[in-house]
């Protein structure tokens, strides 16, 4: 089974968003379960908990089909002890969050060394921070997202994820998500069926494929290579909709989250069609 989404509005409380993803006909979503600019958050209500976990009931929402991102402003690589400590916080409060929600995944960047510090270096502080996260919770998976590279970001190549899962302890509660436009950026390619497969050979190679637990489904504005994160609704970029039509007729994304994040939601609801339209 596909699960097809977006990343929707949770604006007036996270029991919004499975309705706004009914609304434009997908079976998976993503949100934030606070807001996403500040670091502190009201605690979730039983009520606001219960309303949420009412509602993806009712339109059949499995928590397998829903990947919660977390805040931009948490750097689980940061030089900086202090801030480092506050991100660390931040993000475990988030994964709490998903885990009182009845969720079992939560999506993030895995940071930025801000050239304070090697890539090797912040890239084992983002291990730690999921570690110290991990332990604080139950059962929560950690869904460490691609990046484009864009200024000092990490996670822009298949062996930086793979890094960070080799330095977390329990395999079980680590995965990655991969964002389509970021990979391009960053300068693999996508741009044809066979430039996807090998792409995603490279991946199960370095990676896993087993490790593969959602996906940001997005064209990509600049051209391969260019290390800008500019995502384009899909067809509309330099990916095009080979890339899309491939992963949709592909097994090995199925029962995964494949969310939206193109920048025009009015489309949403025909992309996802357009999607679902390639699947068998
Ligand atoms: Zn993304
Ligand atoms: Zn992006």
């Amino acid at each position: 089974m596909k699960y097809i989404g977006a990343h929707v509005s949770a604006a007036g409380g996270v029991f919004n968003a499975p309705v706004n993803a009914a609304d434009i006909g997908a079976n998976a979503f993503a949100l934030f379960t606070k807001n996403q600019k500040r670091w502190h958050a009201k605690e979730l209500s039983n009520s606001e908990i219960r309303k949420f976990q009412d509602r993806c009931a009712e339109l059949e929402f499995k928590p397998e089909q829903v990947l919660p991102h977390d805040s931009y402003l948490i750097n689980l690589g940061h030089p900086e002890e202090e801030k480092l400590e506050r991100s660390r916080t931040a993000f475990t409060d988030e994964m709490q969050r998903c885990e009182q929600l009845g969720l079992m995944y939560l999506n993030s960047h895995p940071g930025s060394h801000l050239n304070k510090l090697s890539e090797e270096e912040s890239l084992e502080r983002v291990a730690q921070s999921v570690n110290l996260a991990l332990e604080k919770t139950e059962q929560v998976v950690a869904v460490i997202e691609n990046t484009a590279g864009q200024g000092n970001n990490l996670g822009y190549s298949f062996e930086h994820l793979a890094e960070i899962i080799k330095q977390v302890e329990d395999k079980q509660r680590i995965g990655v998500c991969i964002d389509t436009c970021h990979a391009f950026a960053a300068g693999y390619d996508l741009s044809s069926t066979s430039a996807c497969a090998k792409t995603f050979a490279e991946f199960e190679r370095i990676v896993g494929l087993k490790y593969l637990k959602g996906m940001h489904l997005n064209d990509s504005k600049k051209e391969r290579g260019s290390r800008v994160d500019r995502h384009a609704p899909l067809g509309d970029g330099n990916i095009g909709w080979e890339c899309f039509k491939y992963i949709m007729q592909d097994e090995r994304f199925n029962n995964i989250p494949l969310i939206l994040e193109t920048p025009e939601p009015e489309r949403w609801a025909e992309e996802i069609k357009n999607l679902r339209s390639f699947t068998n």
